[in-house]
């Protein structure tokens, strides 16, 4: 049986979506800044989307809404147009978590590289942010903090209104960014009314296509653009808008934000079936999502002195589709920062897998895995050098 289990590398595109999306594929194609009627209609049906996106988003004012072509491109409008804006020979520190997603962490290696003072902020064995060794760190120097809103490999949810609101406390000049990629659709956002200064989001993390983002910018937050060219979106973001994939964010985000709580809950079920099932028949397993704070699709654990590349195979062979870290980062063989920065113990480090669902995922899907991935886990168990070790844990 099918079964996928990786919603938080993508998600299918809801049906409702497409349908309101293809239209403007063909029928009302107009350049959405052209004069005439027909490209009124595709303007019209941007701002719409605008709108949709800041329901979502909580924020009254839909223009501090920017589409762009994904949220790695949200987050290096933000990140560089925000150092770029501000930089003077005084003013070149900026601080991220040593959690963040690559599209953070490798902008601001590139900055460190450029001249920049970069800091990296650690997490506690449950994945939490020390949130005071995050604020000592501000000075008057300090031009740009970002934190994501949920972590895409545990899930842990970090209070990102509370720390821009002490970090503003300490230099009010300093620019916030939350990447919050894996929060939208999956726990309630209000960013009215918060010292946040830009968050971005990604389509295809909440069933909307690959290739469409957005990112928020609090009104007055000054940035350099990213992209240069023609004058759409307010001259913030040039290039022709693609106008059938805003329509499609616009509508998952108002699918996502009405259907919320429901999915929510049966969400959490699953995904509580699936873990507890996991660590209650699988001896050697050990959860590595322990924040008491994390979004309710996802769960990550370690298969203690068991390859998790080996795993993921074998649960290809069974159709049951997980990953082993950010799919941003598949390919490398070393362990995931993230888990490295929450210190997992090597013993399990090596042997983790994310398990992400949506409100897709079947009950049937859930059991379908709860009765083959403790058969896979025995059967790597018996090939792994780590022999004795198994055995103590009753294997
Ligand atoms: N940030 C987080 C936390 C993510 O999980 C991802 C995607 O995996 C991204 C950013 C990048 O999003 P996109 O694929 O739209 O560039």
């Amino acid at each position: 049986m099918e079964t996928y289990l990786d919603n938080n590398a993508t998600t299918k595109v809801d049906k409702n979506v497409l349908e309101k999306m293809i239209p403007y594929l063909n029928e009302f194609y107009s350049n959405p800044s052209s004069m005439y009627n027909p490209a009124r209609k595709t303007a019209l049906a941007i701002e719409q989307a605008r709108s949709q996106v800041a329901e979502l988003l909580g924020v009254s004012n839909p223009k501090t809404i920017i589409f762009t072509s994904c949220a790695t491109e949200s987050a290096n409008t933000a990140i560089k147009g925000v150092v770029s804006h501000n930089k003077t020979k005084e003013n070149n520190h900026i601080i991220t978590t040593q959690v963040e997603h690559p599209c953070v962490l490798s902008v601001y290696e590139d900055l460190e590289k450029k001249g920049y003072s970069a800091s990296y902020i650690g997490v506690d064995e449950n994945g939490d942010l020390n949130i005071d060794s995050l604020l000592k760190k501000v000075t008057s120097k300090t031009i740009l903090v970002s934190v994501m809103h949920a972590n895409n490999e545990t899930g842990t949810v970090y209070p990102v209104e509370k720390i821009a609101q002490e970090v503003k406390k300490i230099n009010k000049n300093v620019k916030f960014f939350v990447d919050g990629v894996q929060a939208a659709g999956k726990i309630p956002i209000e960013l009215d009314n918060t010292d946040i200064d830009f968050y971005s989001i990604s389509g295809h993390k909440f069933h909307a296509p690959k290739g469409i983002g957005a990112l928020y910018v609090k009104k007055g937050a000054l940035f350099d653009p990213f992209i240069l060219g023609g004058h759409q979106e307010n001259s913030l973001r040039a290039g022709t808008q693609n106008t059938a994939f805003i329509v499609g964010l616009g509508e998952a985000a108002i699918i996502a934000k009405n259907t919320l709580e429901f999915e929510n809950k049966e969400v959490r079920r699953l995904r509580d079936k699936l873990e507890s099932g996991l660590l209650d028949r699988i001896k050697n397993a050990k959860l590595n999502s322990k924040s008491k704070n994390r979004v309710p699709n996802t769960t990550n654990i370690g298969f203690e002195y068991i390859e998790g590349e080996l795993i993921l195979l074998y649960l290809n062979d069974l159709g049951i589709y997980a990953s082993s870290g950010s799919a941003c980062t598949s390919g490398s063989l070393d362990p995931s920062h993230v888990l490295r920065a929450q210190k997992v113990p090597f013993t399990s480090l090596h042997g983790s897998i994310r398990f992400s669902l949506s409100k897709y995922t079947k009950e049937e899907e859930i059991d379908y895995a709860l009765s083959e991935i403790p058969k896979v886990i025995e059967k790597l168990a018996k090939i792994s050098p780590f022999q004795d070790e198994l055995k103590k844990l009753g294997m």
